[in-house]
């Protein structure tokens, strides 16, 4: 703890303080904030780096709150999992990237896939298997054009299980997304022995690989490892043209970044798919 001048110290401690009863407020409004229709999902596309066409989307959480504004899933995510609160937002954001993909496909626009972020709470909760299976079912989609995205910390919490929903969830056509890719140390153990689809590099190899060499290598690694494995290897996090050009020329799958798209409003992604196609 800092505690050099008594005032710094104090200063300190005043302002966590205002954070953690913030975050208590936080807390108690997001059980209410599904309800009260605060949540809104937006979608960033990912494209194909042989043809340049979108392949598909990632739905990612926005939090509006009445007060504060625009708050970060980063800030959110935790103290809904904390309370159990994310067992409810995890099933509105379930419904809701259904019924988009329902949605775009009956628009006739694109029959695209859309990848969610499952947290660990979520992951570990009895049922989530049905939950996924029944939502698919009553939006009527493909199973495969969704996809779940889990990192591997959130894979880590219980193996044995962790294993057994994913073989579940892969066997109702649910393709597998292991997210944030390398950034823990036992990575190499979760491609051999879980049920993966799709493999996203974690944006702090693609933010360094332009400049140091051994991020470079770790996203060549990556890619061909993946790749070998029968697997599809997206890099997240591309932000500049010397990005792209790497990512192409090491033959990566899919590329997703602000170099193409911001995550945006559903209106706004069928002006960009229009547009691009
Ligand atoms: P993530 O799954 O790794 O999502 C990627 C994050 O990177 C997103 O932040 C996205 O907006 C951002 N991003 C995309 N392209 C770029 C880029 O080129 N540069 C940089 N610097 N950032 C980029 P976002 O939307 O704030 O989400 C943060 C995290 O919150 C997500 O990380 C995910 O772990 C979590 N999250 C978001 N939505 C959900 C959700 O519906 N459920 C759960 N459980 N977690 C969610
Ligand atoms: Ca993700
Ligand atoms: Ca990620
Ligand atoms: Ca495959």
């Amino acid at each position: 703890v800092k505690n050099k001048g008594g005032n710094q110290y104090y200063f300190f401690k005043q302002e966590m303080d205002r954070d953690i009863r913030k975050n208590y407020v936080l807390m108690a409004e997001l059980s209410k904030a599904t309800l009260n229709h605060e949540f809104q999902m937006f979608y960033q596309p990912l494209f194909d780096t042989k043809t340049g066409r979108i392949s598909s989307m990632e739905a990612l959480l926005r939090w509006k709150h009445p007060v504060y504004g625009y708050i970060s899933p980063y800030d959110f995510i935790p103290l809904a999992e904390e309370t159990g609160s994310i067992i409810e937002i995890g099933q509105w954001v379930l419904k809701e990237a259904c019924n988009q993909i329902k949605d775009w496909q009956s628009q006739g626009i694109y029959s695209c896939a859309v990848s969610i972020n499952f947290s660990a709470r979520q992951l570990q909760q009895e049922g989530v298997v049905s939950a996924v299976k029944d939502t698919i079912q009553e939006t009527g989609i493909d199973s495969h054009l969704l996809k779940i995205e889990v990192t591997e910390s959130v894979m880590m919490v219980n193996v044995e299980t962790t294993i057994n929903t994913l073989y579940d969830l892969k066997e109702i056509g649910v393709q597998i997304v292991i997210d944030d890719f390398g950034t823990y140390y036992s990575s190499l153990q979760y491609l051999k022995n879980f049920p993966l689809d799709i493999i996203k590099i974690d944006r702090c190899f693609i933010r360094d690989m332009v400049e140091h060499t051994k991020d470079r290598e770790v996203v060549k690694m990556i890619i061909d490892l993946g790749q070998q494995f029968g697997m599809k290897v997206v890099a997240e996090g591309v932000e500049n043209d010397e990005q792209y050009r790497m990512l192409k020329e090491y033959q990566c799958d899919e590329v997703q970044g602000y170099l193409f798209s911001k995550p945006i409003p559903a209106e706004e992604v069928n002006h960009f798919f229009i547009q691009r196609s």
